[in-house]
Protein backbone atom coordinates (compact mmCIF):
# COMPACT_ATOMS: atom_id res chain seq x y z
CA UNK A 1 0.00 0.00 0.00
CA UNK A 2 1.01 3.31 -0.70
CA UNK A 3 0.04 7.03 0.07
CA UNK A 4 -0.54 9.61 -2.47
CA UNK A 5 1.79 12.78 -1.83
CA UNK A 6 0.07 15.36 -0.55
CA UNK A 7 1.68 18.46 1.24
CA UNK A 8 -1.07 18.12 4.12
CA UNK A 9 0.44 14.25 4.49
CA UNK A 10 4.04 15.17 4.73
CA UNK A 11 3.40 17.83 7.42
CA UNK A 12 1.32 15.12 9.53
CA UNK A 13 4.58 12.75 8.83
CA UNK A 14 6.56 15.45 9.97
CA UNK A 15 4.99 15.71 13.40
CA UNK A 16 4.76 12.26 13.81
CA UNK A 17 8.26 11.44 14.00
CA UNK A 18 8.75 14.83 16.39
CA UNK A 19 5.93 13.95 18.43
CA UNK A 20 4.34 16.70 20.66
CA UNK A 21 5.96 19.74 21.35
CA UNK A 22 6.02 22.86 23.39
CA UNK A 23 6.65 25.60 20.84
CA UNK A 24 8.43 25.79 17.61
CA UNK A 25 10.94 22.58 16.82
CA UNK A 26 14.35 24.03 15.74
CA UNK A 27 16.42 22.26 12.93
CA UNK A 28 18.98 21.28 15.24
CA UNK A 29 19.78 21.97 19.18
CA UNK A 30 22.47 21.10 21.30
CA UNK A 31 21.66 18.18 24.28
CA UNK A 32 23.63 19.94 27.40
CA UNK A 33 22.38 17.48 29.76
CA UNK A 34 26.35 15.56 30.84
CA UNK A 35 29.04 17.33 33.33
CA UNK A 36 29.06 20.59 30.82
CA UNK A 37 27.79 22.82 33.64
CA UNK A 38 30.73 20.59 35.99
CA UNK A 39 33.44 21.03 33.77
CA UNK A 40 32.78 24.65 32.55
CA UNK A 41 32.54 25.40 36.77
CA UNK A 42 36.29 23.70 37.38
CA UNK A 43 37.19 25.49 34.38
CA UNK A 44 35.91 28.81 35.80
CA UNK A 45 37.31 27.56 39.60
CA UNK A 46 40.27 27.27 38.42
CA UNK A 47 41.23 30.73 36.65
CA UNK A 48 42.39 29.17 33.45
CA UNK A 49 39.27 30.15 31.17
CA UNK A 50 41.40 31.43 28.44
CA UNK A 51 44.33 30.74 26.06
CA UNK A 52 45.86 27.80 28.47
CA UNK A 53 44.13 25.27 30.24
CA UNK A 54 43.94 21.77 30.57
CA UNK A 55 40.69 21.62 29.04
CA UNK A 56 41.92 21.84 25.78
CA UNK A 57 44.75 19.08 25.69
CA UNK A 58 42.14 16.94 27.35
CA UNK A 59 39.86 17.75 24.14
CA UNK A 60 42.33 17.20 21.82
CA UNK A 61 43.31 14.20 23.22
CA UNK A 62 39.57 12.49 22.90
CA UNK A 63 39.52 13.63 19.66
CA UNK A 64 42.07 11.88 18.28
CA UNK A 65 41.23 8.83 20.44
CA UNK A 66 37.75 9.11 19.01
CA UNK A 67 38.45 9.40 15.19
CA UNK A 68 41.78 7.86 14.52
CA UNK A 69 43.77 10.69 13.83
CA UNK A 70 47.44 11.26 15.08
CA UNK A 71 46.51 14.63 15.61
CA UNK A 72 44.12 17.12 16.54
CA UNK A 73 44.55 20.78 17.18
CA UNK A 74 41.50 22.62 18.74
CA UNK A 75 40.92 25.99 17.25
CA UNK A 76 38.19 28.98 17.52
CA UNK A 77 35.59 27.73 14.67
CA UNK A 78 35.35 24.94 11.99
CA UNK A 79 35.79 28.38 9.02
CA UNK A 80 39.33 29.26 10.86
CA UNK A 81 39.98 25.51 11.21
CA UNK A 82 39.81 25.08 7.39
CA UNK A 83 41.86 28.58 6.68
CA UNK A 84 44.38 26.92 8.55
CA UNK A 85 44.90 23.71 6.66
CA UNK A 86 44.72 25.12 3.47
CA UNK A 87 47.52 26.95 3.97
CA UNK A 88 49.10 24.01 5.18
CA UNK A 89 48.31 22.10 2.39
CA UNK A 90 50.27 24.71 0.75
CA UNK A 91 47.07 26.50 -0.95
CA UNK A 92 48.67 30.06 -2.10
CA UNK A 93 47.41 33.27 -3.62
CA UNK A 94 46.45 33.21 -6.85
CA UNK A 95 45.89 29.50 -6.82
CA UNK A 96 42.63 27.43 -7.10
CA UNK A 97 40.63 25.22 -4.77
CA UNK A 98 38.16 22.55 -6.23
CA UNK A 99 34.98 22.82 -3.74
CA UNK A 100 31.14 21.75 -3.92
CA UNK A 101 28.94 23.89 -5.15
CA UNK A 102 26.69 22.77 -2.56
CA UNK A 103 28.41 23.62 0.80
CA UNK A 104 27.83 26.07 3.40
CA UNK A 105 29.87 29.46 2.71
CA UNK A 106 31.85 28.41 4.81
CA UNK A 107 33.81 25.90 2.85
CA UNK A 108 34.52 28.88 -0.09
CA UNK A 109 35.42 31.77 2.24
CA UNK A 110 38.03 29.58 3.66
CA UNK A 111 39.68 29.57 0.32
CA UNK A 112 39.16 33.19 -0.23
CA UNK A 113 41.19 34.01 3.48
CA UNK A 114 44.15 32.18 1.83
CA UNK A 115 43.71 34.45 -1.61
CA UNK A 116 42.77 31.92 -3.60
CA UNK A 117 39.69 31.10 -6.39
CA UNK A 118 37.17 28.37 -4.94
CA UNK A 119 36.35 26.56 -8.25
CA UNK A 120 32.89 24.78 -8.16
CA UNK A 121 32.60 20.87 -8.77
CA UNK A 122 29.71 18.78 -8.73
CA UNK A 123 27.71 16.69 -6.11
CA UNK A 124 26.81 12.85 -6.46
CA UNK A 125 23.07 12.11 -5.59
CA UNK A 126 23.87 8.87 -3.89
CA UNK A 127 26.40 10.71 -1.07
CA UNK A 128 24.87 14.54 -1.85
CA UNK A 129 28.94 15.24 -1.88
CA UNK A 130 31.21 15.71 -4.09
CA UNK A 131 30.91 13.19 -7.11
CA UNK A 132 34.32 11.28 -7.64
CA UNK A 133 33.40 9.87 -11.31
CA UNK A 134 32.82 13.50 -12.72
CA UNK A 135 35.60 14.85 -11.14
CA UNK A 136 38.24 12.14 -12.63
CA UNK A 137 36.42 13.07 -16.45
CA UNK A 138 37.02 16.80 -15.21
CA UNK A 139 40.58 16.96 -13.92
CA UNK A 140 41.42 14.75 -17.64
CA UNK A 141 39.63 17.11 -19.74
CA UNK A 142 40.09 20.62 -17.86
CA UNK A 143 43.84 20.26 -16.30
CA UNK A 144 47.45 19.46 -17.08
CA UNK A 145 50.31 18.59 -15.12
CA UNK A 146 53.37 21.75 -15.75
CA UNK A 147 56.31 21.39 -13.71
CA UNK A 148 55.00 19.09 -10.68
CA UNK A 149 51.62 21.08 -10.50
CA UNK A 150 48.32 20.69 -11.85
CA UNK A 151 47.38 23.32 -13.51
CA UNK A 152 43.49 24.53 -15.25
CA UNK A 153 44.04 24.61 -18.83
CA UNK A 154 41.87 27.84 -18.88
CA UNK A 155 42.85 29.63 -16.53
CA UNK A 156 46.19 28.70 -16.18
CA UNK A 157 45.98 28.49 -12.28
CA UNK A 158 47.68 25.76 -10.41
CA UNK A 159 44.92 23.34 -8.57
CA UNK A 160 46.43 23.34 -4.94
CA UNK A 161 43.93 21.33 -2.77
CA UNK A 162 40.40 19.35 -3.32
CA UNK A 163 37.95 20.11 -0.37
CA UNK A 164 35.21 17.51 -0.25
CA UNK A 165 32.56 17.90 2.37
CA UNK A 166 30.58 15.59 4.05
CA UNK A 167 27.14 17.02 3.26
CA UNK A 168 24.31 16.74 6.69
CA UNK A 169 27.35 14.35 7.75
CA UNK A 170 26.78 12.10 5.63
CA UNK A 171 30.63 10.38 3.94
CA UNK A 172 31.35 11.15 0.56
CA UNK A 173 32.95 8.09 -1.47
CA UNK A 174 36.47 8.88 0.13
CA UNK A 175 38.44 5.92 -1.14
CA UNK A 176 37.34 6.93 -4.71
CA UNK A 177 38.60 10.39 -4.05
CA UNK A 178 42.06 9.93 -2.64
CA UNK A 179 42.46 7.67 -5.26
CA UNK A 180 41.13 10.67 -7.65
CA UNK A 181 42.97 12.99 -5.53
CA UNK A 182 46.47 11.45 -5.86
CA UNK A 183 46.35 10.28 -9.91
CA UNK A 184 46.21 13.98 -10.34
CA UNK A 185 48.47 14.54 -6.77
CA UNK A 186 46.34 17.44 -5.71
CA UNK A 187 45.90 17.06 -2.25
CA UNK A 188 43.30 16.41 -0.18
CA UNK A 189 41.33 18.57 2.73
CA UNK A 190 38.37 16.73 3.88
CA UNK A 191 35.45 19.23 5.20
CA UNK A 192 34.25 17.06 8.07
CA UNK A 193 32.89 19.82 9.84
CA UNK A 194 29.26 18.41 9.87
CA UNK A 195 30.54 14.78 10.19
CA UNK A 196 32.07 14.15 13.58
CA UNK A 197 30.97 10.38 14.72
CA UNK A 198 30.63 9.18 10.91
CA UNK A 199 32.69 6.44 9.41
CA UNK A 200 33.53 4.39 6.62
CA UNK A 201 33.67 0.57 7.71
CA UNK A 202 34.63 1.64 10.70
CA UNK A 203 37.21 4.02 9.67
CA UNK A 204 36.41 7.47 11.01
CA UNK A 205 36.01 10.18 8.13
CA UNK A 206 38.21 13.32 8.53
CA UNK A 207 41.36 10.85 8.54
CA UNK A 208 41.80 10.34 4.39
CA UNK A 209 42.41 14.16 3.51
CA UNK A 210 46.47 14.99 4.56
CA UNK A 211 44.89 17.30 6.84
CA UNK A 212 40.84 17.68 7.85
CA UNK A 213 38.40 19.78 9.80
CA UNK A 214 35.51 19.76 12.13
CA UNK A 215 33.64 22.15 13.98
CA UNK A 216 31.99 22.73 17.40
CA UNK A 217 29.19 25.37 16.39
CA UNK A 218 26.47 25.35 18.58
CA UNK A 219 24.40 23.81 15.77
CA UNK A 220 26.52 20.90 15.08
CA UNK A 221 26.48 17.45 16.71
CA UNK A 222 28.73 18.37 19.41
CA UNK A 223 29.34 22.09 20.47
CA UNK A 224 31.76 23.94 22.42
CA UNK A 225 29.53 26.80 21.61
CA UNK A 226 31.77 27.72 18.78
CA UNK A 227 34.99 25.83 18.05
CA UNK A 228 36.91 23.32 15.50
CA UNK A 229 39.43 21.36 15.11
CA UNK A 230 42.32 20.56 12.66
CA UNK A 231 42.86 16.92 12.14
CA UNK A 232 45.61 15.31 10.67
CA UNK A 233 48.13 12.10 10.84
CA UNK A 234 51.05 14.03 10.21
CA UNK A 235 52.57 14.32 13.39
CA UNK A 236 54.94 17.40 11.30
CA UNK A 237 51.64 19.18 9.85
CA UNK A 238 50.42 18.31 13.12
CA UNK A 239 52.74 21.10 14.96
CA UNK A 240 52.84 23.18 12.28
CA UNK A 241 49.43 23.85 12.86
CA UNK A 242 49.58 24.31 16.53
CA UNK A 243 51.93 26.66 16.34
CA UNK A 244 50.34 28.52 12.73
CA UNK A 245 47.43 28.72 15.60
CA UNK A 246 48.99 30.13 18.60
CA UNK A 247 50.38 33.16 17.10
CA UNK A 248 54.08 31.14 16.09
CA UNK A 249 55.34 31.63 18.96
CA UNK A 250 58.46 30.36 20.18
CA UNK A 251 58.12 27.80 23.33
CA UNK A 252 60.17 29.81 25.78
CA UNK A 253 59.35 30.60 29.80
CA UNK A 254 59.09 34.15 29.43
CA UNK A 255 60.29 35.48 25.56
CA UNK A 256 57.48 36.48 22.98
CA UNK A 257 59.37 35.23 20.28
CA UNK A 258 57.07 35.00 16.42
CA UNK A 259 58.85 33.45 13.63
CA UNK A 260 55.83 34.28 11.30
CA UNK A 261 52.72 35.14 11.13
CA UNK A 262 50.59 33.56 13.07
CA UNK A 263 46.90 33.29 13.76
CA UNK A 264 45.04 34.15 17.07
CA UNK A 265 42.54 30.77 16.14
CA UNK A 266 43.66 28.73 19.61
CA UNK A 267 40.66 27.51 21.30
CA UNK A 268 39.98 29.43 25.03
CA UNK A 269 39.81 26.26 27.86
CA UNK A 270 36.34 27.47 28.38
CA UNK A 271 34.98 26.33 25.39
CA UNK A 272 37.23 23.07 25.45
CA UNK A 273 35.69 22.25 29.13
CA UNK A 274 32.07 22.20 27.23
CA UNK A 275 33.86 19.73 24.26
CA UNK A 276 34.92 17.24 26.74
CA UNK A 277 31.72 16.84 28.58
CA UNK A 278 30.01 16.95 25.09
CA UNK A 279 31.89 14.31 23.83
CA UNK A 280 31.61 12.18 26.29
CA UNK A 281 28.02 11.86 24.67
CA UNK A 282 28.47 11.60 21.20
CA UNK A 283 28.26 7.81 21.02
CA UNK A 284 24.75 8.36 22.48
CA UNK A 285 24.32 11.56 20.28
CA UNK A 286 24.67 9.30 17.05
CA UNK A 287 22.90 6.28 18.28
CA UNK A 288 19.88 8.93 19.23
CA UNK A 289 20.26 10.75 15.71
CA UNK A 290 20.23 7.30 13.75
CA UNK A 291 17.26 6.16 15.98
CA UNK A 292 15.43 9.49 14.84
CA UNK A 293 16.37 9.34 11.20
CA UNK A 294 15.36 5.18 11.17
CA UNK A 295 12.03 7.41 12.67
CA UNK A 296 11.84 9.31 9.49
CA UNK A 297 12.43 6.76 7.15
CA UNK A 298 9.57 4.66 8.74
CA UNK A 299 7.24 7.93 8.47
CA UNK A 300 7.61 8.12 4.83
CA UNK A 301 8.08 5.09 3.55
CA UNK A 302 5.03 4.73 2.22
CA UNK A 303 4.81 7.74 0.51
CA UNK A 304 4.67 8.17 -3.05
CA UNK A 305 7.25 11.11 -4.96
CA UNK A 306 9.21 11.50 -1.94
CA UNK A 307 11.61 9.72 0.68
CA UNK A 308 14.53 10.20 3.32
CA UNK A 309 17.93 10.92 2.37
CA UNK A 310 19.59 7.10 3.29
CA UNK A 311 23.65 7.02 4.10
CA UNK A 312 25.14 5.13 1.62
CA UNK A 313 25.91 1.45 1.88
CA UNK A 314 29.43 2.14 2.74
CA UNK A 315 29.31 4.24 5.40
CA UNK A 316 27.78 4.29 8.85
CA UNK A 317 26.51 8.12 9.11
CA UNK A 318 26.37 10.81 12.38
CA UNK A 319 22.77 11.72 10.48
CA UNK A 320 23.66 14.94 11.49
CA UNK A 321 21.01 16.77 9.57
CA UNK A 322 17.90 14.92 7.87
CA UNK A 323 17.20 15.22 4.68
CA UNK A 324 13.42 15.34 2.58
CA UNK A 325 13.87 14.45 -1.53
CA UNK A 326 11.32 15.44 -3.49
CA UNK A 327 10.90 13.52 -6.57
CA UNK A 328 11.93 15.41 -9.52
CA UNK A 329 7.93 16.50 -10.14
CA UNK A 330 7.33 17.40 -7.09
CA UNK A 331 10.24 20.08 -6.18
CA UNK A 332 7.84 22.85 -7.56
CA UNK A 333 6.00 21.78 -3.63
CA UNK A 334 9.73 22.23 -2.20
CA UNK A 335 8.35 26.08 -0.74
CA UNK A 336 4.79 24.95 -0.38
CA UNK A 337 6.24 22.35 2.19
CA UNK A 338 8.27 24.89 3.81
CA UNK A 339 5.74 27.60 4.30
CA UNK A 340 3.58 24.93 5.78
CA UNK A 341 5.95 23.71 8.03
CA UNK A 342 6.67 26.70 9.49
CA UNK A 343 2.84 27.38 10.25
CA UNK A 344 3.29 23.93 12.42
CA UNK A 345 6.01 25.22 14.23
CA UNK A 346 8.14 22.79 12.00
CA UNK A 347 11.67 24.94 11.22
CA UNK A 348 12.11 22.84 8.43
CA UNK A 349 15.29 24.74 5.66
CA UNK A 350 16.29 24.58 2.04
CA UNK A 351 19.48 23.53 1.76
CA UNK A 352 21.75 25.87 1.31
CA UNK A 353 22.12 28.37 -1.92
CA UNK A 354 24.50 26.73 -4.25
CA UNK A 355 27.88 28.76 -4.24
CA UNK A 356 27.33 30.45 -7.80
CA UNK A 357 24.11 31.84 -7.24
CA UNK A 358 25.87 33.94 -4.63
CA UNK A 359 27.04 37.16 -6.06
CA UNK A 360 30.64 36.72 -4.35
CA UNK A 361 31.07 33.37 -5.96
CA UNK A 362 29.18 34.03 -8.97
CA UNK A 363 32.36 34.70 -11.40
CA UNK A 364 34.48 31.27 -10.37
CA UNK A 365 35.30 29.11 -12.66
CA UNK A 366 32.95 25.29 -12.55
CA UNK A 367 32.14 22.67 -13.76
CA UNK A 368 28.60 21.23 -14.68
CA UNK A 369 26.58 21.84 -11.86
CA UNK A 370 23.02 19.57 -12.72
CA UNK A 371 23.24 17.37 -9.81
CA UNK A 372 23.83 19.92 -7.19
CA UNK A 373 21.48 21.65 -8.68
CA UNK A 374 19.01 19.06 -9.17
CA UNK A 375 19.62 18.68 -5.25
CA UNK A 376 19.10 21.56 -4.31
CA UNK A 377 15.74 22.24 -5.95
CA UNK A 378 14.35 19.05 -4.13
CA UNK A 379 15.88 18.40 -0.49
CA UNK A 380 14.90 19.91 2.02
CA UNK A 381 16.28 19.55 5.87
CA UNK A 382 14.07 18.60 8.82
CA UNK A 383 14.46 18.60 12.85
CA UNK A 384 17.19 16.27 13.81
CA UNK A 385 18.27 17.22 17.15
CA UNK A 386 19.38 13.69 19.15
CA UNK A 387 16.82 14.98 21.48
CA UNK A 388 13.58 14.69 19.46
CA UNK A 389 14.87 10.68 19.42
CA UNK A 390 12.85 10.25 22.80
CA UNK A 391 9.57 10.81 20.58
CA UNK A 392 10.52 8.10 18.50
CA UNK A 393 8.08 6.00 19.76
CA UNK A 394 5.45 7.97 18.34
CA UNK A 395 7.11 7.40 14.54
CA UNK A 396 6.55 4.10 15.07
CA UNK A 397 3.31 3.71 15.63
C1 LIG B 1 29.62 24.54 10.11
C2 LIG B 1 30.41 24.38 8.88
C3 LIG B 1 31.65 25.00 8.68
C4 LIG B 1 32.21 26.08 9.55
O1 LIG B 1 32.24 25.86 10.87
P1 LIG B 1 32.14 27.09 11.90
O2 LIG B 1 32.56 26.44 13.17
O3 LIG B 1 30.72 27.55 11.91
O4 LIG B 1 33.09 28.14 11.45
C5 LIG B 1 32.37 24.71 7.53
N1 LIG B 1 31.90 23.87 6.61
C6 LIG B 1 30.71 23.27 6.75
C7 LIG B 1 30.25 22.35 5.69
C8 LIG B 1 29.91 23.51 7.87
O5 LIG B 1 28.71 22.94 7.96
Amino acid sequence: MTRPFEIGSVIAALKSVIGPTQGPVALHEPSLDGNEIRYATECISSGWVSSVGSFVDEFERRLSAITGAKRAVAVVNGTAALHVALLLAGVRPGDEVLVPALTFVATANAVAYCGAVPHLVDSDAATLGLDPRKLDAYLKEHTTSRGGARVNSSTNRRIAAVVPMHTFGHPVDLDALAEVCARFEIPMVEDAAEALGSRIRGRHVGTWGRLSIISFNGNKIVTTGGGGAILTNDEALGRRAKHLTTTARRPHPWLYEHDEIGYNYRMPNLNAALGCAQLEKLDSFVERKRALAAGYQHAFADMEGIRVFREPDFATSNYWLNALLLDPENAVHRDGILRAAHQEGVLARPAWTLLHRLAIYADCPRMDLSCAEDLQRRLINVPSSAALSRTKLVATS
